[in-house]
């Protein structure tokens, strides 16, 4: 087994392809599918359910009737813990299924999926099972003559909607901390991804997560994600994706019951190199992986870099040396960095924005042309846009690919004023040896995550979300227990 290739691996791989409803697995109530494209290679690789409506109506039910009849919110968060660290095992056991899965649904290299996506799956799940029967309740300070209780319940249902980028982890941060408080979770996988979540909701199933609380719908954005979003009887609506769609759910969420709705959306983050940067190679080669990880397919990817006027020569030179590094190649080979672009919308949508930029004035100095056509797969090679302006689009619009668009300044203060110059505000980055100018760039960072001397540090135990139209919301960390509760108020009067 251990001398099989990936390829072998992937060839004996069966995987599931119906929705998760009230404990089964089932077709769309239509019957309807929809095919998967396997972006390397062009071919069909699987038709999956396509949940509308009426199934949306089934698992919200079923969802409701489970968390009514309190055999998961009722449970101690102890009990709960020990079944979803059980899922987190599973999770862990099937890693390699979860990997392939993923590679082949969305084009990422297999050591990316092996190395990040199913370890971060499984450590999300254990994380928040380990929480949650560590977090307190609050006594307030009033008069001798009451006790005052501030208590958190679960919310009820919860839908999340998950893009197709990382797909498991992106709904691990969501399905971990809303298990966790005692909510039923129903997850809409991307249309373009929806193989893990469905492996997902059999290993939840086989942890002993009861029937109805964890739910997998496969389907449409508008389909099954609208009618989600519109149904009265979810308490909670949790979004990872564009601003775009985010936007759309927030006034869903008004049109209908007013649920609770976090969105979690695009970057376009700023990676700013100051003059003082005391390891120049390391700050080149990471702003290369900002860019390149994962096909470029990443919320917080250094897509705009702001190199100091003096360094300007010597950091691009770096940068382009680095960039060789990152050239695209079979997902399924163990040592492949760039994998294909998730499909023929998103490689067209990637290749548009690079003619943009070269009307726009930009010097594209490295990349930008499709490669490995002979595969019918869709790979680009990573593209840099040097002498970029703020005025651009390419620097303005999140392209959600592989596109560096770099530009200059001579200040500190013009480099903050450039960053901030956004409509989002995910993540930043600055690379400088004087600390004073690290946390004061940081403080005036308009981002929910900033990087100091470094690219995407983060953990289970740091929130993450965006400022301004990044979103609205903070997954990981405790503070992400809060989103999926209400907070009740007891006031008890002593006699
Ligand atoms: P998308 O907005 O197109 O789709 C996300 C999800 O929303 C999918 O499941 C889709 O089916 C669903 N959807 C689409 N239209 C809908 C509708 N009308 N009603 C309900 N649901 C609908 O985003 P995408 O292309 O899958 O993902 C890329 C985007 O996600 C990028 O903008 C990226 O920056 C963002 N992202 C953000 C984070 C973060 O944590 N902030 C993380 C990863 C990705």
């Amino acid at each position: 087994m251990d001398n099989m290739t990936w390829h072998d691996k992937a060839e004996a791989l069966s995987f599931r392809t119906q929705a998760f409803i009230n404990g089964e697995f089932v077709n769309s109530a239509s019957g309807d599918t929809f095919e998967i494209i396997n972006p390397a290679t062009g071919h069909s690789l699987a038709h999956v359910a396509r949940c509308s409506e009426q199934d949306v109506n089934s698992a919200v039910e079923a969802a409701r009737a489970a968390f009514e009849s309190r055999v998961w919110s009722g449970l101690a968060p102890s009990e709960r813990k020990a079944i979803l660290l059980n899922y987190a095992k599973l999770i862990d056991e099937h890693k390699e299924d979860f990997a392939l899965l993923e590679s082949l649904d969305m084009g990422k290299p297999i050591s990316d999926a092996m190395g990040y996506d199913a370890p971060a799956t499984a450590r999300c799940i254990q994380w928040n099972a380990e929480a949650i029967d560590k977090v307190y309740d609050e006594v307030a300070p009033v008069t001798e003559d009451a006790l005052a209780l501030v208590t958190r319940e679960a919310l009820g249902v919860v839908a999340a909607i998950v893009p197709w980028n990382f797909p498991t982890v992106m709904a691990a941060w969501k399905i971990g901390p809303a298990l966790a408080t005692g909510n039923s979770v129903i997850v809409k996988p991307s249309e373009k991804s929806p193989l893990t979540a469905i492996l997902l909701a059999d290993l939840a199933k086989q942890a002993g997560i009861p029937a109805g609380v964890f739910q997998v719908l496969p389907g449409f954005g508008h389909e099954a994600g609208q009618a989600l979003a519109l149904h009265n009887d979810v308490d909670c609506i949790t979004f990872t994706g564009s601003t775009a769609v985010g936007k759309k759910l927030l006034s869903f969420a008004g049109e209908s019951n007013l649920k609770r709705a976090f969105m979690e959306c695009g970057g376009k983050s700023p990676h700013i190199v100051h003059y003082d940067v005391k390891d120049i190679e390391k700050a080149a080669a990471t702003a290369a992986s900002a860019i390149c990880y994962n096909q470029g397919e990443v919320c917080t990817a250094g897509s705009r870099l702001l190199v100091h006027s003096s360094i300007k020569d010597e950091f691009v030179a770096l940068l382009l040396k680095y960039m060789e590094n990152w050239q695209p190649n079979d997902p399924l080979l163990e040592n492949t960095r760039v994998g294909a672009i998730v499909d023929a919308a998103q490689y067209e949508r990637v290749l548009s924005y690079i003619d943009i930029g070269k009307n726009e004035g930009a010097t594209l100095a490295f990349g930008g042309q499709p490669t490995m056509t002979q595969t019918d797969g869709y790979f680009i090679q990573p593209a840099v846009f040097t002498d970029v302006t703020s005025d651009m689009r390419i620097f303005q619009e999140e392209i959600f690919g592989p596109v560096l668009c770099v530009t200059t300044f001579d200040s500190i203060e013009e480099a903050i004023t450039l960053a901030n110059d956004s409509d989002y505000g995910l993540a930043a980055g600055i690379w400088t040896s004087d600390i004073s100018t690290a946390v004061r760039c940081s403080r005036a960072l308009r981002a929910g995550t900033v990087f100091v001397n470094n690219w995407d540090g983060g953990d289970m135990t740091m929130p993450f979300g965006g400022y301004k139209q990044s979103g609205n919301g903070r997954d990981k960390s405790l503070h992400a227990l809060h989103k999926y509760t209400e907070m009740k108020s007891t006031w008890i009067e002593l006699d």
